[in-house]
């Protein structure tokens, strides 16, 4: 709308727009109102609104995702889990903990280490997507269990991974955040489930996806209406294997630039080498990011998975201490 445009021609676009059987959201802007338009197939003839008085200009978002760009929200979405709010100009977030949870004493030492080094969120998987089906698959509802006692133990929100839609209102008693992982990016009855919920939820970049394709795969969750959606970059697969993926450091400014939600960067799947997390995990936070996301295990070499990539307790401590000096730079 014109930043003239009164209320009542507000109104008569609203009105018209909803006389098309389509949706009208309108979006107030500190200079101006725009008026998103959901609900449309294809394209539609502007005819109706575009000589309306007060009416700018009609612009067509082609896009396969509106809700979740910032044309249509243009302030940056702030997620709260427990008191720690995640997203643009919040203190980065450190989620830590194992990739799977494998026994009590695994868990709590994990959780008791990690909360008194700093970080702010549990993460551990119960139900574990592994590549093949001879490996550990995760305790599942025991392990949901065990995070619900390391929590008791420590306070640390959890997040913790669901895979199937038929679960997520079992994990969602247990967790605080709901992980969606990378092989299940475009589970679209998973990310609709995840939708008709209430709790936030990580949705991990498919291994293969484009930005696009990952911002559409979170505009079927947030376009059912949970509306607590952070996006997480872990790796592409590109045609290098020195590193087990490729970390896409430039998604988060761009991110940034298309949507209002909060992205984080998990560089322990990203490079698949514990030598290469703390960099990488800087260099995150330096391009803009709202949190990272590290696998930490007390005993590496005994972890059922990921051991290679995931910190000792000592590393944990030392990438938290030059994250604070990082983070205080920064201006946090
Ligand atoms: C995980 O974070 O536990 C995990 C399985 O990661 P991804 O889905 O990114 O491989
Ligand atoms: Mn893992």
């Amino acid at each position: 709308m014109h930043h003239k445009a009164n209320n009542k021609q507000i109104d008569t676009v609203i009105t018209a727009v909803k006389n098309m059987g389509l949706t009208a959201k309108p979006i107030p802007g500190s200079q101006r109102t725009a008026i998103g338009v959901l609900g449309n197939k294809g394209y539609i003839d502007d005819l109706n609104i575009r000589d309306l008085p007060g009416v700018k200009e009609v612009i067509h978002v082609t896009k396969p995702y509106k809700m979740v760009s910032r044309d249509f929200h243009p302030r940056g979405t702030i997620i709260k889990v427990a008191d720690v709010e995640i997203g643009e100009g919040k203190r980065p977030v450190v989620i830590a903990g194992p990739c799977a949870v494998e026994s009590e004493n695994q868990i709590v030492r994990t959780a008791v280490a990690v909360k008194r080094i700093g970080a702010d969120l549990l993460r551990g998987g119960a139900f574990k997507p592994r590549t093949g089906p001879h490996t550990f698959q995760g305790l599942e509802k025991e392990g949901l269990r065990l995070l619900a006692l390391a929590k008791k133990k420590t306070g640390l929100p959890i997040v913790t991974e669901v895979m199937t839609p038929e679960n997520v209102s079992l994990v969602a008693k247990y967790a605080d955040v709901l992980q969606v992982g990378t092989r299940n990016m475009q589970n679209f009855d998973l990310l609709k489930e995840l939708g008709r919920i209430s709790k936030p939820v990580l949705l991990k970049r498919g291994m293969s996806a484009t930005i696009e394709e990952f911002l559409a795969a979170a505009e079927y969750i947030y376009s059912e209406g949970n509306h607590k959606v952070i996006l997480c970059e872990r790796g592409i697969r590109t045609f290098e294997t020195a590193t087990r993926n490729s970390l896409d450091l430039s998604v988060i400014p761009l991110i940034n630039e298309l949507s209002h939600l909060p992205v984080i960067i998990d560089p322990s799947h990203a490079t698949g080498k514990r030598s290469l997390v703390p960099p990488m995990s800087k260099a995150a936070l330096v391009a803009g990011a709202n949190g990272i996301m590290v696998e930490v295990h007390p005993e590496p070499d005994k972890a059922l998975s990921d051991g290679p990539q995931s910190l000792t307790i000592q590393g944990f401590e030392k990438l938290m201490r030059e994250i604070g000096k990082l983070t205080s730079f920064l201006g946090y």
